[in-house]
């Protein structure tokens, strides 16, 4: 398969991006390793970030609209699911961007909720409730990096990936396809568990629950898919059995 779209891009402007990833640098090195769509996807994690975000998004489509390379690129976020009823982000900016990515995971934040039991059974049950309350938003367009455990308080990721019942799995595989909120894979994280997300992607297309691509680059040494810690992402797809009719195609101009 072809991996011409990313939606998960980092700038600088992120607190955790880089220095080094300006729009035009991500921009040129896009266009040297053939991918024709990008997100720009920096992170809203408090719903108190609102105001700084907007200047994110209106620094974001300034540099945007001055581009003259072949990818083609829309400014979005990776905004924090906080709770399972509660987002950083509001409907009203959600309308002002051209695509959300929700996080449904991000643990290690002090804003986020966790669930009372520190086990992994807790955790994936947590999680896929974080995911139910994303898709009852009605703005996501996909969960940024789901269903593996980033920054669990030694709690083990592959054990949280076994704890997931398949019943509730399936429930959220359909309230997503109803929602049209698709799910991110992320290569290089997908390498680390092939048999779960080959048979997820599986189970995915019996509902109609798509795919989004997305390298969640915070610098530009991660930009472009190109193979990082010998782990190659075009080959991961495969792995993983992910096909191009598997994917959310980019929105239309
Ligand atoms: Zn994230
Ligand atoms: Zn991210």
């Amino acid at each position: 398969m072809r991996l011409d779209q990313d939606w998960h891009i980092h700038t600088h402007r992120s607190k955790c991006g880089k220095p080094d990833n300006t729009v035009p640098a991500i921009a040129a090195k896009l266009d040297r390793c053939g991918v024709k769509f990008a997100g720009l996807a920096d992170h809203i994690d408090t719903q108190e970030q609102r105001d700084w975000f907007m200047g994110v998004v209106a620094e974001n489509r300034a540099e945007v609209g001055a581009l003259d390379g072949s990818c083609r690129f829309l400014v979005g976020t990776e905004a924090t699911m906080l709770a399972p009823g509660r987002c950083a982000l509001d409907a009203a900016l959600a309308r002002e961007l051209d695509f959300v990515l929700v996080a449904c995971n991000h643990y290690h934040l002090d804003c986020v909720e966790n669930p009372s039991t520190k086990t992994a059974e807790a955790y994936a049950n947590h999680h896929l409730d974080m995911i139910l309350g994303a898709a009852s938003l009605g703005f996501v367009t996909s969960v940024s990096h789901p269903f593996t455990l980033l920054y669990g308080d030694g709690i083990d990721a592959d054990e949280v990936l076994r704890s997931y019942s398949e019943e509730r799995l399936t429930e959220v595989l359909r309230t997503a396809a109803e929602a049209d909120m698709a799910f991110e894979i992320s290569p290089y994280r997908a390498g680390n568990a092939h048999a779960w997300f080959r048979d997820l992607i599986q189970e995915a297309r019996r509902h109609g629950t798509r795919f989004t691509l997305g390298s969640d680059a915070h610098t530009l040494d991660h930009v472009g898919y190109e193979p990082r810690d010998d782990r190659d992402p075009r080959a991961i797809c495969e792995s993983i059995g992910l096909t191009d009719d598997d994917l959310r195609p980019p929105p239309a101009v």
